[in-house]
């Protein structure tokens, strides 16, 4: 075989799947990895087994953590009264890296989908409105992304939500369409900042 053998090349087109990589970049990493100091791969497998093993939803937000809850659930300084809503871990800690968020999250995992059959029950707003009381809520930020889903969404959110809960959405610096995991840390920063009312 041309390019290494049967492990190898199983290696390459499990990578070649995962997002933001394809063919030719997984070529390049393993050609890369086995190139480099001997360890240097084992550990990266250890790690990965590691994870595998350990890594799971955080049972109360949905943060990704190796506890079943997370460290942002149970750092008593983040009791502030307000919870942002996200569709998906990667906006989590895309917000966690502009620092200026100091409440909790609730991780969605998706947005509201008729053709695909996702329901309010599988994105966890019932878990949602159930956390409003118990931790005493005062605003709900929909921080969906800008595409006509994560608005479709945040709307149902809006309208399930008690009456005297502060609402509010991220402002703009936001581009329609905008996924908030590629924007750069200090436009999220903004936009949270200039958070409006829902
Ligand atoms: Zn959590």
């Amino acid at each position: 075989m041309a390019e290494g053998g049967e492990d190898i090349q199983a290696l390459i087109a499990a990578l070649a799947r995962l997002p933001g990589l394809g063919p030719r970049s997984a070529r390049r990493v393993v050609l890369s990895l086995i190139g480099r100091k001997p360890g240097q791969m084992a550990q990266l497998a250890t790690l990965m087994s590691r994870v595998a093993e350990t890594a799971r939803a955080c049972t109360r937000c949905g943060n990704i953590s190796e506890a079943e809850i997370c460290a942002i659930c149970t750092d008593p300084a983040r009791q502030t009264g307000e919870l942002c809503v996200v569709e998906h871990v990667a906006d989590l800690w895309a917000l966690e890296r502009g620092r200026a968020f100091r409440g909790r999250y609730h991780v969605l995992g998706g947005t509201l989908s008729a053709l695909d059959d996702i329901s309010p029950e599988d994105l966890g707003i019932p878990r949602l409105l159930a956390r409003i009381g118990p931790e005493q809520v005062t605003e709900i930020i929909l921080a969906l992304n800008a595409t006509v889903e994560g608005q479709t969404t945040a709307h149902y959110i809006a309208d399930a939500l008690p009456d005297g809960l502060t609402v509010t959405g991220l402002a703009q610096g936001v581009p329609i369409g905008g996924e908030l995991d590629y924007l750069d840390d200090g436009t999220i920063t903004a936009a949270l900042r200039a958070r409006r009312r829902f």
